[in-house]
């Protein structure tokens, strides 16, 4: 037997028990004629000591940092105690020791702060998994995983496996391919997640599955995106979205209780896109803090019609408004006192490429009832202040405008207005918000195309009452600056998110489950009949066989793991992630393969 404990079990009320365990060597702390080991394993730290006799072995046995030990020893009170470990107030009187291997010097320390940098300690990530960071954030992982296996278990969900190597399809994503040997000249795609088959698990009655699922993106990437990932993904037949929602915070709200033991018991609350679009200017808010937009004057369309406060701000002379697309604000609170270093701070902020503004306007509503702005020369006080009332600012804030096209006016605000609230300490950690953003548009417009693509996937169903607008419309756009102004734009979608703190966790929708809808999805998409049934005529086909209603929704599970762990970054949540270029730096992947194996495959390079 190589142990009888774990190196994080032993307690005082072991003392006098001879016992055996083993693990990797911590630290090694030579005092004279005894030495002091730390003794690590994945449950704790042990400290052992070695007495006069042994001290003589380990002069000619010296042990290294990572060395892999065995010791027998008998559990003793420490007279100097440790409160920081739960094995801190005991030791180990080693009897006898085994060096089961060793280990040549890690390149990083082995400890919570350690002094790898981010590309060694992913070269060397089976060292990095050692750390009790990068551990904790494992075992979290794997406790959302139980969590909702445990859940959807309950409620009657079935796990079934679906495949990786399918089909291409692009839509959305890029597709990973893969060569078929046995098939020369023709490639699987990886799948970007398993929607047509867990619609086709519907089809065929298993009306409660799920999945916790690698997907598959050739995407871009960005800080918290992995070109693999996973999903808890999930299908169920015979619902209306209702029942969706109310399933799917109940799972949310038990791993709250599982992982991080929070009674999650408020109702979950329930924003439209466009409200979403229109009070926080991007469509998964942060609703732990207020701060919402005011549209002083806008271009974005809400129920139909251009809203805007434009008159309060125009025809004052001042250009940057006057002519400005859109003009947003917010208030600050309790901001007023801004220094001048402090505003062209915040200026400098909006300027930076990635929040890409020219400029910044604020109004200072002062405690003893003034105004000040920067731009005091073209509105006078009262002015400002019904600007600043517009903003819903009270004494006391300062109130913060941006001006330009509205896209990026729209996304630059909810930037300034997350990094406001992060500023002033609205963004608490330990606060939870789940939100459901509702009634997505259905259709995006794709510029470099013109035409329509589907903002979440071809699969989703319209609003009941939006089909005849689907129906009855050719989806042509004639006039691309216009696109706004065509019927489609109006479509909403049986499309919901579930957002957390500011962070989208989860997206699903109710689907299309008649095929001459699906048809016509299809064809508003820009598809031929053929290019239809070539892709997808499995699915078309499979809705001829009595296809029940159905829906489903998918959660993000890196990322739900890092929110819950309070971490920006996905990889951290990730055993064996890629870095920012997708690259695998342990393995040294992608790379190159051998000649023998395109020859096989009958392919040749030719790269441009
Ligand atoms: N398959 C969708 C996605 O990956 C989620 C869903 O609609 O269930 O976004």
């Amino acid at each position: 037997m190589y142990r009888t404990h774990t190196c994080g079990e032993l307690r005082v009320t072991q003392v006098n028990e001879m016992v055996t365990l083993a693990g990797w060597v911590q630290t090694v702390r030579k005092f004279g004629a005894i030495t002091f080991v730390d003794l690590r394993d994945r449950y704790g730290i042990t400290q052992l000591l070695f007495g006069e006799e042994l001290n003589t072995v380990l002069d000619s046995n010296p042990l290294g940092r990572e060395f892999v030990l065995q010791v027998q020893g008998k559990v003793q009170e420490r007279s100097n105690k440790n409160t920081h470990i739960p094995t801190g107030e005991i030791e180990l009187n080693v009897v006898s020791f085994a060096i089961l291997n060793k280990s040549a010097v890690p390149p990083f320390t082995i400890q919570d702060d350690t002094d790898g940098g981010d590309d060694l300690r992913m070269k060397y990530r089976f060292l990095d998994l050692r750390r009790n960071a990068v551990k904790k954030n494992l075992e979290l992982r794997y406790a959302v995983n139980r969590s909702a296996r445990n859940y959807l278990h309950e409620n009657g969900f079935m796990d079934i496996e679906t495949p990786f190597l399918i089909k291409s399809t692009p839509e959305g994503a890029r597709d990973f391919v893969v060569p078929s040997r046995m098939n020369a000249g023709q490639f699987y795609a990886l799948p970007q997640s398993p929607q047509t088959f867990k619609q086709l698990l519907m089809v065929s009655g298993y009306d409660r599955y799920y999945q916790i699922v690698k997907c598959f993106r050739d995407e871009d990437l960005r800080a918290d995106r992995q070109p693999e990932f996973t999903q808890i993904d999930c299908e169920m037949a015979f619902v209306e979205q209702e029942d969706i929602l109310n399933m799917f915070e109940g799972l949310v709200k038990q791993i709250f209780k599982d992982v991080k033991n929070i009674n999650y018991a408020d109702q979950v609350e329930r924003m439209t896109w466009e409200d979403a679009m229109w009070q926080f200017g991007n469509d998964k808010p942060d609703i732990r803090f207020g701060m919402q937009l005011a549209n002083l004057k806008s271009a974005f369309l809400k129920g139909g019609k251009i809203q805007a406060n434009g008159e309060l701000i125009n025809g004052a002379g001042f250009g940057v408004f006057d002519n400005a697309e859109t003009v947003l604000a917010i208030a600050a609170p309790g901001c007023a006192e801004y220094t001048r270093k402090q505003t062209d701070e915040l200026t400098e902020w909006v300027k930076r490429p990635q929040i890409g503004m020219q400029g910044l306007v604020y109004i200072k509503c002062n405690a003893d009832g003034t105004y000040k702005s920067s731009v005091d020369k073209f509105y006078a006080e009262e002015k400002l202040k019904a600007i600043a009332d517009a903003a819903g600012a009270k004494v006391g804030d300062l109130v913060l405008i941006l001006a330009g096209r509205e896209e990026r006016t729209r996304k630059a605000i909810s930037d300034l207005r997350l990094e406001m609230g992060k500023r002033l300490g609205m963004r608490k950690e330990d606060v939870f918000k789940l939100l459901w953003v509702m009634d997505f548009p259905l259709f995006e417009y794709a510029e470099e195309d013109n035409r329509w693509v589907a903002r979440h996937h071809p699969f989703t169903s319209p609003k009941p009452d939006h089909i005849d607008i689907m129906i009855n419309n050719n989806p042509l756009i004639e006039n691309a600056d216009k696109y706004l102004e065509h019927p489609y734009s109006n479509i909403k979608a049986n499309a919901y998110d579930m957002v957390l703190n500011g962070n989208e966790i989860g997206g699903g929708s109710i689907r299309i489950y008649q095929r001459p809808l699906q048809e016509k999805m299809f064809a508003a998409l820009g598809m031929t009949e053929e290019e239809a049934l070539h892709k997808f005529g499995f699915l078309l086909g499979a809705f001829e066989y009595g296809a029940p209603p159905h829906g489903g929704i998918a959660f993000g599970f890196d990322r739900l793991c890092s929110i819950l762990g309070g971490s920006e970054s996905i990889r951290d949540f990730i055993a064996f992630p890629k870095n920012n270029s997708g690259r695998d730096v342990m393995l040294d992947a992608p790379s190159a393969i051998d000649e023998k194996q395109f020859d096989e495959l009958q392919i040749k390079l030719n790269l441009k």
